[in-house]
């Protein structure tokens, strides 16, 4: 597979983010074992080279549009809701300083990509299988993270209340999301936002002609979650807090 990195480079520094060549290495790399992988990962739906480049790698690269605060050092990232790691392992790569949690519910994903990441030798992404309402509860990642990253997961609301609990007060919530589903999102997400205590600081729209209808939302985590968020697995997307 020909991935048209040259094109994506040139569009993300357009966008103001400077990918290397070094960089580029390991999208390559981590793009040969997707595809490898893809059939068991559900993958099935990018197979065209150039969504590669700009749906799965310079989508995930956006979100380092949505960062409001500037990052601390060592900052703690987490991916919720991963997959088959977008957009935490692209972030890792442009962000080898800050460790990146990569949580998803699905256990053979996490498998393939922990093989994944190891063969690309990329030490500071951590990919744990399980499900957000669980591991928001657990002291080790309750308030933990600067930053929460997520793409593809949820409605806006439902995003609210499973990943801003895993937030240190301050910290940034950043939503890989389509410019027509926020429009309807956001409105509905008051509550939960009033609820877990967060705030919305920017949307951003993406001015990339490869990525029509794509914004980043971040929202603040100002307050605290309280005690009894996020509810139990599975009770976030069925029964949303939308007042
Ligand atoms: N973010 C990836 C994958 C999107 S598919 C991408 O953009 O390509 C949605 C993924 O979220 C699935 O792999 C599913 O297992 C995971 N997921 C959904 N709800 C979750 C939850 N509550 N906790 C953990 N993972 C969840």
């Amino acid at each position: 597979m020909t991935v048209p990195w040259a094109d994506m480079v040139r569009e993300a520094d357009a966008l103001g983010i400077p990918v290397t060549e070094e960089h580029v290495g390991q999208f390559e790399a981590f793009a040969t074992l997707l595809a490898e992988g893809r059939q068991l990962l559900n993958l099935t739906s990018i197979v065209d080279p150039e969504e590669v480049a700009f749906k799965l790698f310079l989508d995930s690269l956006t979100s380092l549009l949505g960062l409001v605060e500037a990052l601390p050092e060592a900052a703690r990232v987490i991916d919720i809701g991963t997959g088959a790691g977008f957009p935490g392992v692209p972030l890792a790569i442009m962000l080898p300083d800050a460790g990146v949690t990569l949580l998803d519910a699905t256990g053979k994903k996490m498998t393939w990509l922990s093989g994944a990441v190891d063969t690309i030798g990329l030490r500071n992404a951590y990919p744990i299988a399980g499900r957000a309402e669980t591991a928001a509860h657990d002291p080790g990642w309750r308030g933990q993270f600067d930053v929460a990253v997520v793409r593809a997961v949820a409605p806006i609301a439902v995003l609210v209340e499973i990943c801003l609990p895993f937030l240190c007060q301050g910290g940034q919530l950043i939503a890989l999301k389509s410019a027509t589903r926020t429009e309807t999102e956001l409105p509905e997400a008051r509550y939960a936002l009033q609820m877990l205590g967060g705030r919305v600081a920017s949307v951003m729209p993406v001015r990339c002609d490869q990525l029509p209808n794509r914004v980043v939302v971040t929202i603040v985590q100002e307050g605290r979650a309280p005690r009894g968020y996020p509810r139990r697995p599975g009770v976030p997307a069925t029964a949303p807090l939308i007042g």
